[in-house]
């Protein structure tokens, strides 16, 4: 059977992995190396360049050099996130026809989708390769704040490469499954990752066959290139002070700092000093200059202390959000390059009061659980549970803008939901299908995630129609809804190509809010329900006055009509009780007429 490729398509790096008989392992690159930087460039020879060959030579040739792609996919150009990223990203970045980002490499525009594309494109050759198979399928890995459109935009990444993406799978579930954590031991773990560019914390709480991810927070603007900075920026300094000579104007001697900062930064993971040694660096006077000094760790931890110590504070505050302490902790994972850092560790120990768990090593096993959820698809891994559950809940819009829920909060997915819908006024040709996220009753309070329109309903009382709504979310977590109207099976759908993006913070603000303003938010709906149900009443009486306009006395008529306008005014003060009496007094003068007509019809029938 053909093997599916587990994929960690990271922001800084990318690593393959899969599963043989039963045990993953970690797949080596053309150029021998496990990990390849998720970099693309086109040379100044027009030649396109993936991986290490890219990375090496960004400084120098910056603007067509697209790295950190991963900031981009399935963005908007007016998100936020964007406006930051264009801050640090050399290259060339405009709004795409659809609200979408594109970037600029060479003369040609590409959407993030395609550059990610290079990107597992290379990874495929490269295995198919070493492995003399072909491979088609892959699971990818992203990060667990990921979005329905960002989740959308990787797959449709790994379709450009030629990858039939089996699944979406979020990175700290995916450093769990390789920790084997999975297992029926109700536990909560969290997943410290510290990458290349960011930095998230997760907290999974495992139990009764699901996957739960209570809690998620993180720096998207943290990570190990900040360490490399503070390096670099080090060196810059003594170098200007013992000769006279500024570096950071030459983009040459930049490339060779970054590489040389990095390389120095990881060694320094394991010896307890250093050299940087860049022969030629730069010339006076026709003369070659040199550099060379020498780093200790201790130097470096004094140099990035507070890097160190903002990730602590990111933990601390994710947990304290979802209730927490560092005892209630079960197992720490250390997921990402940086967590190396000894500093890092010794922190994370101080914290909890115990050691994390880094038998694995952190750049890897990510793509190491992505193999082992491709090797439970494909029959070679047995005996795991892996269900993603919906992180908050789907819900509609319906009358009075009540959001009512199609799929709740926490339901493993896939799943699928039909629900038959109505029109809310007479001869309404249109419907606006509104799609929300989160846990308030009332729609706008939640994030809007589509609003599309499903029109061509042929005109008839208000009730009649019958809109078929159905809220299908697959494997990956993408939610498609698609609206029909059963008379003429004209149907709209969205694909959510998620128009708001959903942060880590965010999730677990809306879910706070919630909780915070249910009591309110509950008066709120059984308000919107009444003044739904006063339309309802007031609709009918209408309609009766309409229907009955020659039998009704002009008496009982103008008490009709009163009591319509006294509940319309009642319904323009937000006061349950005063609507409900109103409510009652209109049905009441309506059985009133009802009674009168069954008794004269009696009457007639007697006679
Ligand atoms: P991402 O998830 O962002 O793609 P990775 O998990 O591959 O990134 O982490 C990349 C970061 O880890 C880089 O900043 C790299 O320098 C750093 N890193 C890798 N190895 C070490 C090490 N031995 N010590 C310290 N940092 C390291
Ligand atoms: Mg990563």
């Amino acid at each position: 059977m053909a093997k599916i490729l587990g994929i960690d398509l990271g922001t800084t790096n990318s690593v393959a992995a899969i599963v043989e008989a039963g045990v993953p392992r970690v797949i080596e690159n053309k150029e021998g190396a496990r990990i390849t930087p998720s970099v693309v460039a086109l040379s100044k020879n027009g030649e396109r360049l993936v991986g290490i060959l890219a990375k090496r030579q960004a400084i120098t040739n910056p603007q067509n050099t697209i790295f950190s792609i991963k900031r981009l996919i399935g963005r908007r150009f007016s998100d936020s996130e964007v406006e930051k990223a264009k801050k640090i990203l050399p290259y060339e970045i405009r709004p795409s026809q659809n609200e979408g980002v594109e970037v600029k490499m060479g003369d040609r525009w590409y959407r993030p989708e395609e550059i990610s594309a290079m990107i597992l494109q290379k990874i495929k050759m490269d295995v198919e390769d070493k492995l003399g198979e072909r491979i088609t399928e892959a699971v990818i890995t992203v990060p667990a704040y990921f979005d329905d459109s960002q989740r959308a935009a990787t797959k449709a990444a790994g379709e450009i490469a030629g990858l039939n993406v089996k699944r979406i799978l979020p990175e700290p579930t995916a450093a769990a499954l390789a920790y084997g954590l999975d297992k029926n031991i109700n536990q909560k773990i969290l997943v410290y990752d510290f990458g290349g560019g960011t930095f998230d914390v997760s907290v999974l709480e495992i139990g009764d066959n699901v996957i739960e991810t209570r809690g998620i927070g993180g720096d998207t603007f943290l990570g190990g290139d900040d360490f490399d900075q503070r390096i670099i920026e080090f060196i810059i300094k003594e170098y200007q002070s013992q000769e006279g000579i500024d570096l950071s104007k030459d983009p040459l001697a930049l490339q060779r700092l970054k590489e040389a900062a990095e390389k120095a930064k990881q060694e320094l993971s394991s010896l307890l000093e250093t050299e940087i040694n860049l022969p030629f660096i730069s010339a006076e006077g026709g003369n070659p200059k040199h550099l060379y000094l020498k780093l200790s760790r201790s130097q470096l931890e004094n140099l990035t202390r507070d890097l160190v110590e903002k990730s602590i504070e990111i933990v601390d505050k994710t947990l304290k959000e979802i209730n927490l302490s560092p005892k209630d902790i079960d197992e720490i994972i250390l997921v990402g390059g940086q967590t190396r850092m000894p500093l890092i560790q010794q922190k994370i120990k101080e914290y909890f009061g115990k050691e994390p768990r880094k038998d694995i090593n952190p750049d890897e096993v990510v793509a190491i659980g992505a193999a082992i959820q491709a090797g439970i698809l494909q029959g070679d891994v047995r005996e795991i549970l892996l269900l993603d559950v919906t992180p908050l809940t789907l819900a509609i819009e319906t009358l009075g803008g009540i959001a009512h829920p199609m799929i709740p909060k926490n339901t493993p997915i896939p799943y699928s939901k039909t629900e038959t819908f109505t029109t809310a006024e007479d001869n309404q040709t249109a419907v606006e299908i509104h799609v929300v996220q989160g846990e308030r009753p009332i729609a706008r309070d939640n994030k809007t995630l589509a609003r599309f329109i499903l029109d061509g309903i042929p005109p008839a009382p208000r009730g009649i129609p019958q809109i078929e709504v159905v809220f299908d979310i697959d494997v990956n977590g993408i939610l498609t809804v698609t609206a029909k109207d059963k008379a003429t099976n004209k149907t709209q759908s969205v694909k959510i190509e998620s128009s708001t993006n959903l942060s880590k913070e965010e999730i677990e603000k809306l879910k706070r809010e919630a909780e915070l303003y249910a009591e309110e938010d509950l008066k709120k709906k059984n308000l919107a329900e009444v003044k739904n149900q006063a339309d309802n009443i007031i609709y009918q009486a209408r309609k009766i006055l309409n229907e009955y306009q020659d039998k009704i006395t002009p008496e009982i008529k103008t008490m009709i009509e009163t009591k319509i306008k006294e509940l319309e005014e009642a319904k323009n003060y937000d006061n349950l009780e005063i609507i409900e009496n109103k409510i009652k007094e209109l049905s009441a003068t309506l059985s009133q007429i009802g009674q009168k007509f069954y008794q004269q019809n009696q009457d007639n029938v007697n006679q």
